[in-house]
C-alpha cells in the first residue's frame, strides 16, 4: 500500500536523537488518521545511526532507511529522501528534533487547504548560538537581495511538498543544491505556517564552519550571477577613476607644482588591482569548477543498501 505522507529524515550521526525522533513521528503521524512512511537517510554515519535505522526497520516496516556510501552532505540526503518517498505528500524534518514534528500537522492541514508547498517559518529559534543567528541572518538577507527567487525569510529546509512538486524536483539533477531556493523556484501554490524551532534533542551541530560556508556558495552560485558580475563592476570604476586621473596627474605636471605621488601610490594601485583581479579570477574558478561538476555527470549520491520494498 503506498503510503499518503513520507517523511524525510537525513540523518548524521545521530544516534541520540534516532529514537526520540521515532517516538514522536509515530505518535504525531498516527493521528493524522493515513498511512505513512519515515525515510530516513544515513549520510555515512559513523557512530552506529545506520544500523540503528536498519533495526528500527525490522521492528516497523514503515521505516524505509536508505544508507549511503559515504557522507554527501545534507542537501543530497534530502534529495535522495525525495527520490525513495513514495507519499502523495512529502515532509522533510531534521533528525535533531529543531523541527518539532507536531508542526506536521499544521503542514498537513494546509496542504488540505490546497496548497503544493507548505513551508515552516522560523518565528523564534532557541539553543542557538550567537554566531550561528547572525551568521544565518547575515545569510538570508544577502539571498534576498541578489537572487531572483524570493526565498522567504528564516525557513529552513523543514517543508511539506505536493508529489507534483517533488516530481519536478526529481527532475532538477543539480548537483550543488539549494532546495530551499529551489521549491520557491518551481512555482506552485506556497504558504508558510510559523513555529518555534526547538534545540537540539541531543549531540552538537553537524554543519561546521566550513559546511555552512559551502552551503552558502553552493545557495547563491546557484541562483545568482552577480559576484560575476562584480568583477565587471569593479572594472568599470577603476577604469573611470584611471580616466578622471590622466588630466589631474597631466595639469600637475604642467604647473609643476612639486605635488609628486611617487612611488607608494603606484605600489597601491598596482596591489589593489592585482587583489580584484585575483579575487575576480576565484570567483570565475567556483562557477567553473561547479560546470567541471555537473560536466562530470557522476551520481548525485551513492547508496549502499536500500530500503527492503
Ligand atoms: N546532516 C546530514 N549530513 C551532513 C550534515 C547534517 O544528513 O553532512 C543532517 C543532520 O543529521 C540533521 C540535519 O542534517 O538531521 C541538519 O543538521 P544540523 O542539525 O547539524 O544543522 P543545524 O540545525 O545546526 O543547522
Ligand atoms: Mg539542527
Amino acid at each position: 500500500m503506498t503510503p499518503t505522507f513520507s517523511i524525510i529524515a537525513p540523518i548524521y550521526n545521530e544516534t541520540g536523537n534516532i529514537p526520540e525522533l521515532y517516538r514522536r513521528i509515530k505518535e504525531v503521524m498516527d493521528s493524522a488518521g493515513e498511512p505513512w512512511e519515515l525515510v530516513t537517510i544515513d549520510d555515512g554515519s559513523v557512530d552506529g545511526s545506520g544500523q540503528m535505522l536498519l533495526e528500527l526497520a525490522q521492528q516497523d516496516a514503515r521505516v524505509r532507511p536508505v544508507i549511503f556510501a559515504r557522507n554527501f552532505g545534507h542537501q543530497l540526503a534530502v534529495t535522495a529522501g525525495l527520490d525513495y518517498s513514495r507519499g502523495q505528500a512529502v515532509v522533510i524534518i531534521d533528525a535533531d528534533l529543531q523541527d518539532p514534528p507536531e508542526v506536521i500537522l499544521e503542514l498537513i492541514k494546509k496542504w488540505r487547504e490546497g496548497y503544493e508547498v507548505v513551508y515552516a517559518v522560523r518565528s523564534e529559534r532557541e539553543g542557538e548560538s550567537w554566531f550561528k543567528l547572525f551568521t544565518a541572518s547575515l545569510f538570508y538577507q544577502l539571498i534576498h537581495r541578489i537572487t531572483d527567487v524570493k526565498i522567504p525569510m528564516d525557513t529552513g529546509d523543514f517543508r511539506l511538498l505536493d508529489r507534483k512538486v517533488v516530481k519536478v524536483l526529481g527532475q532538477m539533477r543539480e548537483r550543488h543544491r539549494f532546495l530551499r531556493g529551489m521549491s520557491v523556484w518551481v512555482g506552485f501554490k506556497q504558504v508558510g505556517v510559523e513555529y518555534r524551532r526547538a534545540a537540539r534533542f541531543a549531540g552538537e551541530t553537524k554543519y561546521p564552519l566550513k559546511k555552512m560556508l559551502k552551503f552558502a556558495s553552493d545557495a547563491i552560485t546557484g541562483f545568482s550571477y552577480l559576484p560575476l558580475q562584480i568583477a565587471t563592476y569593479v572594472g568599470f570604476v577603476a577604469a573611470a577613476i584611471a580616466i578622471l586621473t590622466i588630466p589631474v596627474v597631466m595639469v600637475l605636471r604642467l604647473v609643476d607644482s612639486g605635488f609628486f605621488f611617487g612611488q607608494a601610490s603606484t605600489l597601491i594601485a598596482v596591489l589593489f588591482l592585482g587583489g580584484v583581479q585575483l579575487i575576480s579570477l576565484g570567483i570565475l574558478g567556483e562557477y567553473i569548477g561547479r560546470l567541471y561538476d555537473e560536466a562530470k555527470g557522476r551520481p548525485l549520491y551513492i547508496v549502499r543498501e536500500e530500503p527492503h520494498d
